[in-house]
């Protein structure tokens, strides 16, 4: 299914809805003045297709504001009533659900503190059941495809068929700008995995910085997702949650202004000639890097057999640091950057490493 079609299903959820298909509105459900002040300020611009407010909140630690709770539903639906803009919340059990469902909310999400938990996901996932409920499931807190995918099958198994995913970064202990790790190539795997799963992008929990935003939202769209969750506060620096990284109304219709939205298929025939071209020599680079591979693993065996005979470790530390050093010193002269010779190497040694394993383990 193309990306084209994965848009139309969630043109189908919202039939008036411009594409892509933008979820706004504040962390959380503060009071009933801040949640209809934010949605009249929302419903005045056509590109965005829904409200979110998150009424449960998880918090990593307890003493921060962990939601209004039920009460904030009816705020919702006031807001719904008033401005014509369909609901949506996080749910991280079946109680939640429960008073979601009576309270006729639009689009449920699943938190990605939930998402790593499958006892939860299937207990929202039975509470669901017989609905025809729109579900957004986060992605869970670490890069494990796995959980994502498994949330999404334990409803389309309880019969839910309105399921798309939100990539929402992951947790990460390496200094950056950004709140969490991007790591988009999970959002390919997703694809590939599940290709009819729509994918909206939380731009504002991958930056976790409001002067962010707009960045990562471009490269979402520019990644072909297919839509954007981002956060909307009318005062983003008293918000209760999620303070750094809320904007104003005003400031989500610029930044939605300023998106260019990328084509997915050429029109100009010179420039597809161009590319056909290109892609033609970066083939046969690709062949020659594989040849080079496999003689690096003729290589790896003969080392192996060595190491083998002469009873010596397989894995030397020091080796390994000189490999980094030097390849990282080699990369550098050729303009690579440190980051990516690292984690190539890292792959191939690996790979070096499980082979001459392999070869002992036979012997
Ligand atoms: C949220 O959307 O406010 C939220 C708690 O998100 P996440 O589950 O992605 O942290
Ligand atoms: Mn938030």
């Amino acid at each position: 299914m193309s990306a084209k079609a994965q848009v139309n299903v969630l043109n189908q959820w919202f039939p008036k809805a411009s594409s892509p298909l933008v979820i706004a509105g504040p962390c959380s459900a503060e009071s009933e003045k801040q949640v209809l002040e934010i949605a009249t300020q929302l419903a005045k611009n056509p590109k965005v297709a829904a409200f979110r407010a998150g009424v449960w909140k998880p918090r990593t630690r307890p003493g921060s504001f962990e939601g209004i709770g039920e009460v904030a539903l009816n705020w919702l639906n006031k807001a719904k009533a008033e401005t014509g803009l369909p609901i949506a919340v996080e749910v991280a059990n079946a109680h939640h659900v429960e008073a979601a469902l009576r309270a006729g909310v639009d689009i449920m999400w699943i938190g990605a503190r939930t998402t790593v938990n499958p006892f939860f996901v299937q207990e929202i996932a039975e509470a669901l059941a017989g609905t025809q409920q729109k579900v957004l499931v986060k992605n869970p807190i670490h890069p494990e495809l796995g959980l994502w995918l498994g949330a999404l099958e334990r409803l389309d198994k309880a019969g839910l068929e309105n399921l798309a995913a939100v990539h929402r970064g992951f947790f990460s202990t390496q200094s950056s700008p950004f709140r969490n790790e991007a790591k988009w190539e999970l959002s390919f795997e997703l694809r590939a995995e599940a290709p009819h799963v729509p994918i909206l992008a939380d731009p504002s929990h991958i930056a976790g910085n409001r002067n962010l935003i707009q960045e990562v939202s471009q490269t979402a769209l520019d990644l072909n997702l297919d839509g954007l969750m981002i956060e909307t506060h009318n005062d983003p620096d008293k918000a209760l949650s999620d303070a750094a990284q809320q904007i104003t109304p005003q400031t989500l219709f610029e930044i939605l202004n300023n998106i260019e939205l990328k084509k997915e298929e050429i029109q100009n025939d010179q420039a597809s000639k161009l590319i056909s071209e290109i892609r033609e020599k970066i083939d046969h680079l690709d062949r020659a890097i594989l040849d080079k591979i496999a003689t690096r693993n003729d290589l790896v065996r003969e080392i192996a057999k060595v190491k083998f005979n002469e009873k010596i470790t397989i894995f030397q530390l020091n080796r390994w640091f000189q490999i980094l050093e030097d390849r990282t010193q080699w990369g550098a002269q050729q303009n690579i950057e440190q980051e990516f010779i690292q984690e190539l190497f890292q792959v191939i040694h690996k790979h070096s490493v499980g082979l001459q394993t392999a070869m002992n383990k036979e012997k």
